[in-house]
Parts: C-alpha cells; sequence; structure tokens
C-alpha cells in the first residue's frame, strides 16, 4: 500500500525521571489507513499517543502532521490542525444529553465556546442548526439518532463508547485517533465496536491510528500495524505478516 504520509514519527523518545517509556520510535501513518499501534502492556503505546496528540512533549525527536512539526503542540493547537481523539477512559459530560455531548466538539471546532453551547446562548444559535444536523448525522452513522436526547450517563457502556466516537467525528477530523476504544467492553461489544470502526472508516475515508490491546480485534479491522515493545520500535506490516513474525510472538509470548 503505497499513499502519502500524514504522520511522521521520528526517532521519538520520552523518559520520565529514570524510565525509558519510548526510545527512538519512527513510524509514519498513511492518509487514509485504519493502522494499529500495539505491544505488550508497558510498551509505550499511551505515551506515543499522548505525544503525538500534545499531552506530553517529547523528550528528543520531532512529530510531524500535514507538513508541519507538532511536537510540543498543546493538545488545542492539534486539534484546530485536524487531530481528533477518544480516550481510554471515557469522557462525557454524563449529565448532558448525547446531542449536546456530540455537539460541543463541534463548538470546540468552530470556536463557537463550550459555555454558549451548553447554556444555548444566542452567541451559539446562529451556527446552532447547521452544527445539530451535523451532530445528527455522526450519530445516524452510528445508530444512536434515537438517542439523542437521551442522558448520556443513562446509556449502556458500548453505546457511551459511541457517543465519543461520534463526538471525535463531529470535527471532521483528518486524523482520528483512538485510545483503547474497547477498554472495559465485554466480547460481544468490543466485536460490535470494532466492526463499527471499520465501516466507519470505509464510509469517511478519515485516516485512523488506534491503540488497542485486544489483539483479536485490531487483526481483525486494521490495514497496518505498528508493534513497539519495551519502548522500542519491534515491526510494522500488514496483519498476517506481524501475526508470523517470531519477535513479536517472542514479545506476546515471553511475558
Ligand atoms: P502502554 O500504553 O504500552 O501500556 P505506557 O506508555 O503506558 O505503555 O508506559 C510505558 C512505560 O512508561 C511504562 O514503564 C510506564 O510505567 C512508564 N510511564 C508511562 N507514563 C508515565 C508517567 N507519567 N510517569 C512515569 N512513568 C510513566
Amino acid at each position: 500500500m503505497g499513499g502519502t504520509a500524514i504522520l511522521t514519527v521520528s526517532d521519538l523518545s520520552k523518559r520520565f525521571g529514570g524510565v525509558r517509556a519510548l526510545d527512538g520510535v519512527s513510524f509514519e501513518i498513511r492518509e487514509g489507513e485504519l493502522a494499529g499501534l500495539i505491544g505488550p502492556n508497558g510498551s509505550g503505546k499511551t505515551t506515543a499517543f499522548n505525544l503525538i496528540t500534545g499531552v506530553f512533549k517529547p523528550t528528543a525527536g520531532t512529530i510531524t502532521f500535514r507538513g508541519t512539526r507538532v511536537d510540543g503542540n498543546p493538545p488545542d493547537r492539534n486539534a484546530a490542525l485536524g487531530m481528533s481523539r477518544t480516550f481510554q477512559n471515557i469522557r462525557l459530560f454524563r449529565d448532558l444529553p448525547v446531542i449536546d455531548n456530540v455537539m460541543v466538539g463541534l463548538h470546540m471546532r468552530h470556536g463557537t465556546g463550550f459555555w454558549p453551547t451548553v447554556l444555548r446562548l444566542p452567541v451559539a444559535r446562529r451556527s446552532e442548526a447547521e452544527i445539530r444536523r451535523r451532530a445528527l448525522e455522526k450519530l445516524e452513522m452510528l445508530g444512536l439518532a434515537a438517542r439523542a436526547e437521551q442522558i448520556v450517563g443513562s446509556l449502556p457502556y458500548g453505546d457511551q463508547r459511541k457517543v465519543e466516537f461520534a463526538r471525535a467525528l463531529a470535527t471532521e477530523p483528518s486524523l482520528l485517533l483512538l485510545d483503547e476504544p474497547t477498554a472495559g467492553m465485554n466480547p460481544q461489544e468490543t466485536a460490535d465496536l470494532g466492526r463499527t470502526i471499520q465501516r466507519l472508516h470505509r464510509e469517511l475515508k478519515i485516516t485512523t491510528l488506534l491503540v488497542e490491546h485486544d489483539m483479536k480485534m485490531v487483526m481483525g479491522i486494521c490495514e497496518r500495524l505498528i508493534v513497539v515493545n519495551q519502548g522500542r520500535m519491534l515491526a510494522s506490516g500488514a496483519p498476517a505478516e506481524i501475526k508470523a513474525d517470531p519477535s513479536v510472538i517472542e514479545a506476546y509470548l515471553g511475558r
């Protein structure tokens, strides 16, 4: 598979005190692909994710997103440049309706602001109809349009994940970053979300990178996998290649 790189990570390192969480990692994410970042626990996946999105500054190395250096940028700057993410632990406004949660994502992107949205102030009303329409469109794609007015906290866990997913999609990102999307899900919810991610990727053609520990799900949906182990790059390739790679097998089984 060819394709231009949308994200390039070069020689990326991050140290926390004496711990080398990442040590000289380099990889690319290509325009339009659905890629997975995998590795055993403690291998540096979350750290890489947090460096890319701007939660942490790297100790060394560079990150280039759509031709611009973004290492050291704060998360809101990267979001404005077109990165959108979900979190390992769901971060939604539990007491607000589903639709409001998705619309907040859109208002943030369009600069209408959080409080005017939540308080439904006039400043937000101008673009309200358009933003609502787009939020509903994303909820429809996720099969949640009928639940738009329900309070998020009352939904089953799997649906709350989908609301977070809808919120991330609503900003129409050029890179969608999913941090362990199946965390806390049962096998049925995991399989369902895996199919949803794959379908939306196909329909919307958004470049997607997911960090995931559920190997079956990742192998089943990703086009390419990047494997890290103990803070270093181990391998990258199609799922079938990765599955047969002796160094990957050893990293997973040798623990
Ligand atoms: P993974 O996501 O693959 O499980 P992490 O990126 O969470 O791995 O962790 C990689 C290593 O960095 C681990 O040894 C972890 O303990 C360490 N680490 C991660 N975040 C911090 C932090 N904020 N402070 C200190 N050590 C950290």
